[in-house]
């Protein structure tokens, strides 16, 4: 199984995934009667994006009686880490620090990920340069440096 997602995965299909994911194992029913009540999807709009998802490859749809039984086809671990990549490809490489720094003021933390986050930055620490070299084709950045 690819760890890389080869295709993008909407924050509407994301949703259905998280159904998914927490399941492990579920059916059109299970996924409609989650995201019914958060998202006021109408069971249609909730089985297109199901649909889609089976053609990116990211479900797996295996066929029980009259409906189908959906697992994913990608872990969680793995899809989050793969849209956080995918952010860092979109952006030029100088902006990555302050944009990590951004993300960490917002995010929740526990006084473990705390914990975590600090043991990346000691490591970080002992491998920092003086300057991040950007990775921009001219034109898409403001870096002097091309
Ligand atoms: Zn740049």
């Amino acid at each position: 199984m690819a760890v890389e997602e080869k295709v993008e995965m909407t924050t509407s299909e994301r949703e259905i995934m998280r159904v998914v994911w927490t399941l492990g194992e579920a059916t059109s029913k299970d996924i409609i009667d989650v995201l019914e009540a958060k998202k006021e999807w109408k069971p249609a709009t909730a089985k297109t994006f199901i649909g889609r998802l089976v053609k990116k490859g990211f479900l797996l749809a295996e066929p029980e009686g009259n409906k189908y039984i959906y697992s994913a086809a990608i872990s969680e671990e793995d899809s989050v880490k793969t849209a956080a990549h995918r952010l860092f490809d979109q952006i030029c490489h100088k902006q990555a620090g302050k944009t990590i720094a951004d993300m960490l003021s917002e995010a929740p933390l526990s006084h473990q990920d705390v914990e975590l986050i600090q043991q990346v930055l000691n490591d970080k620490k002992k491998h920092a340069v003086d300057e991040v070299a950007c990775n921009c084709v001219p034109g898409q950045c403001k870096c002097s440096t091309h």
